[in-house]
């Protein structure tokens, strides 16, 4: 197929180019590059431009022949969304309603979105199933559900195919080292730990010690960036015209905050100095996916289930490429 990845120069949006272009399909991305990086995507590829161009986005789907797209781009600061709402709702609702409607301009009815654990807000029960209560708790968790929405109407009223990925908690780098995590500022719980082996900051600060968890850390479902872009080649390969499907991407186990710095520790040989600090706002003291969905309908699995091997991916990255994409 000829996939038009928005969003492609991205973290996770980069790591799934490469997975589509390994499965055979022509690859075009449109990127901002605001938070991108050209480094991240092979040459020849890329078209600088931004969502809230609707006939940027025409063009590009139409001179491509696009017969389907990836949806990564998006403003990703649970924060940020909670003192600047409109820049998410612009960017990340009116955006993606944009990408839609340029969408239904060209004929081009296939779509798998990135969506998010935040839609659950703070879940009941972990493991999380599709079908728990969405309660957002933040104006970035609303923008995703509502693109989730907003999908659905579009499959019942003009026939689009689609996919609502809901990340847990994307971490790693390509096995083979070349491309990997570059946020700027990062905020990341494991590439802010590495920044510590690196010499590049002091300590990593341990967001509250006492959630009601077997360490009194937060537990999160860690899912290897590689297995992510998997899950998007197996869902768009198989879209529906009309019909939808809504999938949690993680591997299905919780590993606490001090396990992560155990496991950097073990894989950096670095002692990596840590500091308690207080519960960080919205933090949910648990977030496990149930993946059974996406196993028993797309015969997709994780090929990494434990966070020291997923460290090891992302150190290989950040020990040789210590500024990121700058070297
Ligand atoms: N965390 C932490 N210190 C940091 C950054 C994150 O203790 O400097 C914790 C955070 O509270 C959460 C987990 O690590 O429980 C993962 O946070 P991250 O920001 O990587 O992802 P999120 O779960 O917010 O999507």
């Amino acid at each position: 197929m000829n996939i038009l990845v928005v969003g492609g120069a991205g973290y996770i949006g980069s790591h799934a180019v490469r997975a589509l272009f390994q499965a055979g399909h022509a690859v075009r991305v449109f990127d901002s590059l605001e938070y991108g990086h050209a480094a991240a995507v092979p040459g020849g590829t890329l078209t600088v431009g931004d969502l809230a161009d609707r006939d940027a986005l025409e063009l590009v789907l139409r001179a491509n022949a696009i017969d389907a797209v990836m949806q990564f781009a998006a403003y990703t600061s649970v924060p940020e969304s909670v003192t600047d709402p409109a820049r998410y709702y612009k960017n990340n609702l009116v955006g993606s309603l944009n990408l839609l409607e340029a969408m239904r301009a060209v004929g081009c009815k296939k779509i798998v979105f990135s969506s998010t654990a935040a839609v659950y807000g703070i879940p009941d029960h972990v493991p999380i199933l599709e079908s728990s209560p969405k309660k957002p708790i933040n104006p970035y968790g609303f923008t995703k559900l509502a693109v989730e929405h907003a999908m659905a109407d579009y499959a019942s009223a003009f026939g689009f195919g689609f996919a609502a990925l809901r990340y847990f908690n994307a971490c790693g780098a390509a096995t083979d080292g070349s491309i990997g995590e570059d946020h700027r500022p990062e905020t990341h719980l494991i590439p802010l730990i590495l920044q510590v082996a690196l010499g590049q900051r002091q300590n990593v600060a341990v967001f509250g010690t006492d959630y009601p968890t077997p360490d009194g850390t937060c537990i999160r479902d860690y899912i290897h960036v590689e297995d992510l872009a998997d899950a998007h080649v197996r869902a768009i390969e198989r879209l529906i015209p009309g019909q939808g499907m809504t999938y949690n991407v993680g591997t299905g186990s919780g590993f606490s905050v001090r396990e992560v710095i155990d496991a950097c520790r073990r894989v950096t040989g670095h002692p990596i100095a840590v500091v308690e600090r207080p519960r960080r706002a919205g933090d949910p003291p648990a977030l496990v996916a149930s993946s059974d969905a996406i196993r028993r309908d797309l015969g997709w699995s994780p090929r990494f289930t434990t966070v020291e091997p997923i460290v090891a991916s992302a150190w290989a990255w950040h020990s040789t490429h210590p500024n990121g994409f700058e070297g």
